[in-house]
C-alpha cells in the first residue's frame, strides 16, 4: 500500500492567501539545557485545512463538530489540469461524481510554488451543480475555492448543502482515481477552519 502525503509544509515565509502578511505563520523556537519548545502563531487557513460552514454562514457548524468519518473515507480524484481560469459546470458535468462522493480537483495550482491571484477556482455554476448532486465534499489544490465572486456564492452554496470543504492540497503525484482519504484537522473548538494533515492511500480500505 502506498501512503501519498498530499499536504502543504507550514513554515514562515510559506505561500498563504493574497500573501497577506498577517496570514503567515510565525514559528518561534526556544531552548532552555536540554529542553527546546516552540510556539506557533498561524491563521487556521494555513496551508492544507478544512473549512468549517462558520467560515461564510455567521451561526454555521465549527470545525470540531465535523463527524471524523466524514473527513476518512474512500475519496475521487479528477484530473482537470487542462482547465483554465475556473471549473465550470461545462468541465464537470461529464464526471463520474455521484451523491455522497468526496472528490478533489487536481488543476494547474498544484504546481504553483507560490501564491497565484489567478488560482483556478470553482465557479458558482459547478458549486450549485455539485451541491445538487449532494456531493458529501469536495477539496482543490488552491489556498481558496473561489475568487472574485461577489457574495462568496460557491462557499455559500457548498456549505449550505453540507458540502465539506477542503482546501490548499498538493495533487501535483497525484493521478486521477480512486484513493482512501485520512484528513485530520486539529480539534479545535468554535473555530472556522483547522490545518489538516491529509494523506491518500492507494488501495480503498473499509
Ligand atoms: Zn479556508
Amino acid at each position: 500500500m502506498k501512503i501519498y502525503d498530499v499536504t502543504a509544509t507550514i513554515f514562515n515565509g510559506m505561500p498563504v492567501y493574497k500573501n497577506k502578511p498577517e496570514k503567515q505563520p510565525t514559528i518561534e523556537t526556544s531552548t532552555n539545557g536540554h529542553v527546546t519548545e516552540s510556539r506557533i502563531t498561524m491563521d487556521v487557513h494555513t496551508g492544507t485545512h478544512v473549512d468549517a460552514p462558520l467560515h461564510m454562514i455567521n451561526d454555521g457548524d465549527t470545525i470540531e463538530t465535523i463527524q471524523i468519518e466524514k473527513l476518512v473515507r474512500p475519496v475521487k480524484v479528477f484530473d482537470l489540469t487542462d482547465v483554465d481560469e475556473k471549473i465550470s459546470f461545462q468541465d464537470i458535468k461529464d464526471l463520474d461524481i455521484e451523491k455522497n462522493d468526496f472528490i478533489l480537483f487536481k488543476t494547474k495550482n498544484s504546481w504553483d510554488t507560490e501564491f497565484n491571484f489567478n488560482f483556478i477556482y470553482v465557479a458558482e455554476d459547478a458549486a450549485s451543480y455539485l451541491a445538487e448532486k449532494g456531493i458529501s465534499g469536495v477539496g482543490i489544490d488552491a489556498l481558496g475555492i473561489e475568487r472574485a465572486q461577489e457574495g462568496h456564492p460557491t462557499h455559500r452554496s457548498l456549505m449550505g448543502s453540507d458540502v465539506i470543504i477542503m482546501e490548499g492540497l498538493q495533487l501535483k503525484e497525484i493521478e486521477a482515481g480512486q484513493y482512501f482519504m485520512v484528513a485530520a484537522p486539529l480539534k479545535i473548538e468554535n473555530t472556522d477552519a483547522s490545518p489538516a494533515r491529509v494523506l491518500l492511500f492507494d488501495e480503498l480500505i473499509g
